[in-house]
């Protein structure tokens, strides 16, 4: 008999990842592409193209291809399978309709979600967590989020939270959204780099000095020698953290809140005193630190949660 599986597709902005997917999130094949420059219906087509080649190789493998999934940079409408809304990032993006064009081409059913969505969504299948409500927030270079309740992902109207746009700060940093004090602008890896540029020249003693172009894992290699300066980017981000996370608290009242991505992976610099100012702070009396959780992060959480989403979508008749 057949074995079971879906085509995922992660894309990026500079690489697409295509896969092959078991139901359990193992990946049978995996390939990579760079993301075309031109972006658009160019773009479209290198999709196209590589799930025809993707299906060949599920043919020669003996493997019954149940759907695809798609995780897409910018906001995506689920439903409709169209992006809505898309940074800069992929030229020409917005405004696409991935559904339409799939369904054109192949008689497979087509899954299409935002990637931040489609990662948690991952996240939350790897880390084997049987909870109702989980908020992931994934801290990279971004910060991406995705609640999932009752095992599905929470799309809201369609497209779905973006909690890295929550205001955190009235009247606070310029977001590229277009609003000010976004949660990402505090919280992310972006966030500690642009700080630290900007704030240098008033530490000379830093070691940052000496680093010509400074990254996120700079200030945090450099806060574990106990760098002041480094410290104390590391200190305020994880003050925006626990803020953030009391008004995710508040509104969802999670089972589980999983921190996945780069920035989780240096969590003995920041997570102590995340959930001990959460505790400290937040209006709950009975509030159990343990629902603040580091996951077991996996960088292909994207991918492997774009072929999950089409699993579940074709098991639930969601076409
Ligand atoms: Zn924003």
């Amino acid at each position: 008999m057949k074995k079971k599986c879906t085509i995922a597709i992660d894309l990026g902005g500079t690489k697409i990842y295509f896969a092959l997917i078991a139901e359990n999130g193992d990946i049978y094949y995996e390939t990579k592409h760079k993301t075309g420059a031109s972006g658009g219906n160019d773009l479209l087509k290198q999709l196209l193209e590589g799930t025809k080649l993707l299906l060949e190789e599920a043919e020669k493998l003996n493997f019954d291809v149940k759907a695809i999934g798609i995780g897409s940079p910018g906001r995506v409408d689920s439903k409709n399978g169209i992006v809505v809304d898309c940074t800069p990032n992929l030229k020409n993006w917005q405004g696409i309709n991935i559904k339409q064009a799939f369904s054109n081409e192949f008689n497979t059913p087509v899954f299409i979600d935002n990637d931040a969505n489609v990662a948690a969504y991952g996240e939350y299948v790897l880390n084997k967590e049987n909870k109702k409500t989980i908020v992931v927030l994934t801290l990279g270079t971004g910060l991406g989020s995705g609640i999932i309740h009752n095992e599905k992902l929470f799309r809201g109207s369609g497209l779905g939270p973006e909690i890295g746009h929550m205001i955190i700060e009235a009247k606070g940093r310029d977001c590229s959204c277009g609003q000010r004090g976004c949660f990402e602008m505090y919280v992310s890896g972006t966030a500690l780099e642009h700080q630290a540029k900007k704030r240098l020249d008033e530490y000379p003693d830093s070691l940052l000095n000496k680093i010509r172009h400074i990254t996120s894992h700079d200030i945090f290699d450099l806060a574990e020698q106990n760098d002041i300066f480094c410290a104390l980017l590391i200190d305020e981000m994880a003050e925006y953290l626990a803020y953030g996370l009391i008004s995710l608290i508040n509104i969802f009242d999670p089972d589980l809140i999983l921190l996945a991505g780069g920035i989780s992976k240096r969590s003995s610099l920041y997570l102590n005193k995340v959930t001990n100012m959460v505790d400290k702070k937040i209006n709950y009396t009975s509030f159990d630190k343990k629902i603040i959780q580091i996951a077991e992060s996996n960088e292909k959480s994207g991918l492997i949660g774009a072929g999950l989403i089409a699993f579940l979508g074709y098991e639930r008749g969601e076409i």
